[in-house]
């Protein structure tokens, strides 16, 4: 017994040791801007160097926080706020439109380190709905705020409040015409064949070890008054813990969802000892493939080991560690 307590005080006292000798940790930062129809060809050059360009420079503002030591979740705020201002990806400014013409968005941030988290749902005139999210974890006893409650909360928080029509974009409006025509002709299925999702996401590692992962959305076109996705939801859009991943996922949310697909991915990491990548690829490939739904996953390890994987044709996506710096949009 008395060797066990020692036995345990010094794993504790080694626990601490770890801490600071993960001081080394390869420090690495993956994002995602959508998953979808992403043919080759779908974008003119110049809107494909657009994308690329924002790609990087989310990527790049992430990574220098890690680089200067900051936090993960710092990381992630980072890349994401970049991703949210921009009208290229449907999160924040450039949200896709709801059934009734207005955009209502969906976000959630988890903290691998103390497995907080943070999450909003259907919120309209925040800027930044990730920052919210991050708030709810931070500054409040909650893990999840909706609708009037979570626009009520950012006030108090003194967060960027906007007008209705920041949201807008032209070319997310005309996207919502067209759903709205192609639903009269009846020529939609569940899902337009050309679908796009434009989630935007990231997870991030640390140079202290600790990983935390983000997700941020305007959810789906032309989705019903009130309909939350998987961005919001915990252990389906993100899930971060220390002991296995970090994960941010885009998609058909309504499988994501039914799936659990964030969790599971780090619970076969933590419990069954799977790789990253086969994870991941288990999830996508084989479970939510079966189920008949499509979307991508970000996710990462606290050794820095990642993936990107998704069963559409292209995900918008980058991952920057000390050894590579890459942005991608097409299946390869
Ligand atoms: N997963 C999001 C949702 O279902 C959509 C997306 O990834 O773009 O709300």
């Amino acid at each position: 017994m008395k060797f066990l307590i020692s036995f345990a005080a010094v794993l504790a006292m080694g626990s601490s040791v770890l801490a600071e000798d993960r001081a080394g940790a390869p420090v690495t930062i993956v994002i995602h801007g959508g998953a979808g129809a992403l043919e080759p060809g779908r974008y003119t050059p110049e809107e494909e160097a657009a994308f690329k360009a924002k790609l990087t420079e989310a990527l790049d503002a992430g990574y220098a926080v890690l680089e200067e030591g900051g936090a993960a979740l710092e990381a992630i705020e980072a890349a994401i706020v970049l991703m949210e201002d921009s009208p290229l990806f449907n999160a924040g400014k450039g949200a896709v439109f709801t059934r009734d013409g207005a955009n209502e968005l969906d976000a959630s941030v988890m903290d691998g380190a103390t497995l907080n988290a943070g999450a909003i749902a259907g919120v309209k005139t925040v800027k930044n709905p990730i920052r919210l999210a991050r708030a709810v974890m931070e500054n409040s006893e909650h893990v999840m705020f909706a609708r009037e409650g979570a626009e009520a909360f950012a006030k108090e928080q003194q967060l960027e409040l906007v007008d209705r029509g920041y949201f807008y974009t032209e070319h997310r409006w005309q996207s919502y015409r067209n759903a709205l025509e192609r639903e009269e002709l009846k020529e939609q299925g569940a899902a337009p064949a050309d679908f796009k999702y434009g989630t935007v996401g990231a997870v991030a590692l640390d140079a202290h070890g600790n990983l935390a992962a983000g997700t941020s959305t305007g959810g789906m076109t032309l989705k019903r008054y009130g309909r939350v996705g998987d961005a919001p939801i915990i252990g389906a859009g993100t899930f971060a813990d220390n002991k296995s991943c970090a994960v941010s996922s885009t998609g058909w949310g309504e499988y994501f969802m039914r799936l659990t697909i964030a969790r599971d991915i780090c619970a076969q990491v933590e419990y069954g000892g799977a790789s990253i990548a086969d994870a991941a690829s288990d999830v996508i490939h084989k479970r939510l493939q079966s189920l008949g739904g499509d979307g991508g996953v970000i996710v990462l390890g606290p050794d820095g080991a990642y993936a990107m994987t998704f069963n559409t044709a292209g995900m918008f996506r980058g991952v920057k560690n000390a050894d590579e710096s890459r942005i991608a949009i097409y299946g390869e």
